[in-house]
């Protein structure tokens, strides 16, 4: 059977296309789908591509910088009940813009930025749920909390009354061969299910992209963050955040 072409499906087609392989690999690995939250990762689109999706019926949105968020915002602001998770790092300088503007902050790694984010949210009557980021990749560019810091950080933000702490994310090194990610994805289940006895709500594992999705949720992903699967292949590559 000849590879799927990508270019000429509807975003549509290709959410229906995700979340068929979502229920499969859920399948196989004996779990149910709806312990599955399917993040739609729209960064470097235009905001036209996920009023597609909403209207396909996707609600969970991810953008991985504040900014981009920012000159979205007013295009997407009239989708009720969508939700916009942010995926990528979060600086100190933006914590008060990211709690106006993201549903979830998946990515924090560190106490001064939680702080000021916990701050920021409080000030809107927000309690805002987050994941912390492990880094457990050894390349340089990847962002994240030591695992060795992840026991202070976790009592520190689950201390803070503007956040709610709901589990851990991580980016493995990118391989086309999804293997090489599933070690990751082990080791920060790991981390969790160490840690679950003393924070119970840590439930959520953000685990797994459109090379490695099925991998992911066969080691306990609930949230996979799917961005070419759906809205094909970015025009540029993501910027690194300053
Ligand atoms: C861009 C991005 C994704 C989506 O990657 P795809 O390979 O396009 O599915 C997922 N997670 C993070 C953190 C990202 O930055």
């Amino acid at each position: 059977m000849p590879a799927p072409q990508l270019a000429t499906n509807t975003i549509a087609a290709n959410l229906d296309r995700v979340r068929a392989e979502i229920t499969a690999a859920c399948h196989r690995a004996r779990r149910d789908p709806a312990e599955i939250t399917l993040i739609a990762v729209s960064k470097v689109h235009p905001a036209q591509v996920i009023l597609e999706a909403y209207a396909a019926g996707q609600r969970h949105f991810g953008e991985n910088r504040v900014q981009e968020m920012q000159t979205k915002a007013e295009s997407v602001c009239g989708l009720a009940g969508a939700s916009f998770h942010l995926i990528g790092p979060l600086q100190n300088n933006k914590t008060a813009r990211a709690a106006d503007l993201f549903d979830a902050i998946d990515t924090l790694a560190e106490e001064k930025t939680a702080r000021r984010l916990s701050t920021a949210a409080a000030e809107l009557g927000r309690k805002l749920p987050v994941l912390i980021e492990v880094k457990l990749s050894p390349e340089e560019a990847k962002h994240g909390c030591a695992p060795a810091d992840l026991p202070a950080l976790l009592r520190i933000i689950s201390d803070l009354d503007g956040l709610d702490l709901r589990g851990l994310m991580t980016v493995p090194p990118w391989s086309e061969d999804p293997e090489v990610a599933r070690p990751f994805f082990r080791q920060l289940r790991a981390l969790r299910d160490q840690h679950v006895p003393d924070f119970p709500n840590l439930r959520e594992l953000s685990i797994g992209m459109s090379n490695d999705f099925p991998v992911a949720i066969e080691e306990g992903s609930t949230a996979v963050r799917i961005g070419t699967a759906i809205f094909g292949r970015r025009a540029k590559p993501t910027p690194t955040p300053e």
